[in-house]
């Protein structure tokens, strides 16, 4: 499924399956998880993306043509390609353990075609193993949802009461890790989805209401993943002093101006960008042990507008995932 310009419906192709370059892997697609990102790059809000472009960055995939030079993953082995494609490795950012900030990185989906496709092509040191107790299909949300969402727990600190803004796919798996941590987690949904708010709860959440509401105690930590500038100063207006409030997402809509009391007292506010090897080493060790479980809904290839639809509308539990046959 191609993407020729913003704002214009995906098209479906035939293209030449892609040759694995030194170091890289060809892949038999699996499953392709569907993010807001790609939604983001549709949209044109994210305005400088490869056109034409296959999107997807939530990649797994069976290794079916090692690239020369590529050993790292066996043809025939199952791996998961995340947003994070390509980094420098020379840059003060990739020298410091912060690869996410590499101004040279390349990405999944955006700079380089993804997984919303019959194969694609990755460089293997982006590619990681897929724990074997998950299906492809739950599976795929770990690589994007699952992975910024943990980078965002850990950015948000070891604050017990931890307040989640939009209840998506990756909210769904940060409450999950959260409570295995010993914290509780509220849930701010918006305003009059009761599903939103009762799918919060089934995921562990001690509360769950509309963000508008403030939770019954102030919390010491927020991710804001829904891309709605509006939320951010009603988080900070939801945390105690020294709390940390983080952005979650790509891309926001603007943030309404607020007062300074709300920042004052040591509170925190910060994005978080991309993810690293190091992330994604450490949360597909984990997820197997909590154990996340993600809840999904799948689309064939070529539904993939409809995939991007129903997650534009809020109509989804969970995550959606593109479930490629064959
Ligand atoms: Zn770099
Ligand atoms: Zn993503």
């Amino acid at each position: 499924m191609v993407l020729d310009a913003a704002r214009t419906p995906l098209r479906p192709a035939e293209l030449p399956v892609p040759r694995p370059g030194r170091g890289q892997l060809r892949l038999r697609v699996r499953a392709c998880g569907v993010c807001r990102t790609d939604l983001h790059v549709v949209d044109g809000e994210l305005t400088k993306p490869k056109l034409p472009l296959v999107l997807g960055h939530q990649i797994v995939g069976i290794v079916e043509e090692p690239g020369p030079g590529a050993g790292r993953h066996a043809a025939g082995s199952r791996v998961g390609v995340p947003w994070l494609g390509w980094t420098c490795g020379e840059c003060a950012y990739c020298r410091s353990g912060r690869e996410n900030l590499c101004r040279r990185a390349r990405f999944t989906g955006y700079d380089v075609d993804g997984g919303y496709a019959e194969a694609a092509v990755a460089d293997e040191r982006f590619c990681f193993a897929i724990p074997a107790s998950y299906p492809d299909l739950q599976a795929a949300p770990l690589l994007c949802a699952g992975l910024i969402g943990w980078r965002s727990l850990k950015l948000a600190g070891d604050g017990e009461r931890l307040g989640l803004y939009g209840f998506g796919a990756a909210a769904h798996i940060v409450a999950q890790v959260a409570r295995h941590q010993g914290r509780r987690v509220f849930a701010f949904v918006r305003p009059g989805r009761d599903e939103a708010r009762r799918f919060a709860l089934e995921m562990g959440a001690a509360w769950a209401g509309g963000s508008d509401e403030r939770p019954p105690e102030p919390l010491d930590a927020a991710i804001v993943f829904a891309p709605v500038g509006e939320l951010v100063p009603l988080a900070l207006r939801a945390v105690g002093p020294g709390a940390v409030v983080v952005c979650g997402g790509i891309h926001m809509s603007e943030i309404p101006s607020f007062p300074y009391e709300l920042l004052w007292e040591e509170r925190v506010l910060r994005s978080v960008a991309n993810l690293t090897r190091a992330d994604a080493e450490e949360f597909l060790a984990l997820a197997p042990r909590v154990p996340v479980r993600t809840q999904v809904k799948s689309y064939p290839l070529e539904a993939a507008e409809q995939a991007l639809d129903d997650l534009r509308r809020g109509r989804l539990r969970g995550a959606a995932v593109i479930a490629i046959s064959g």
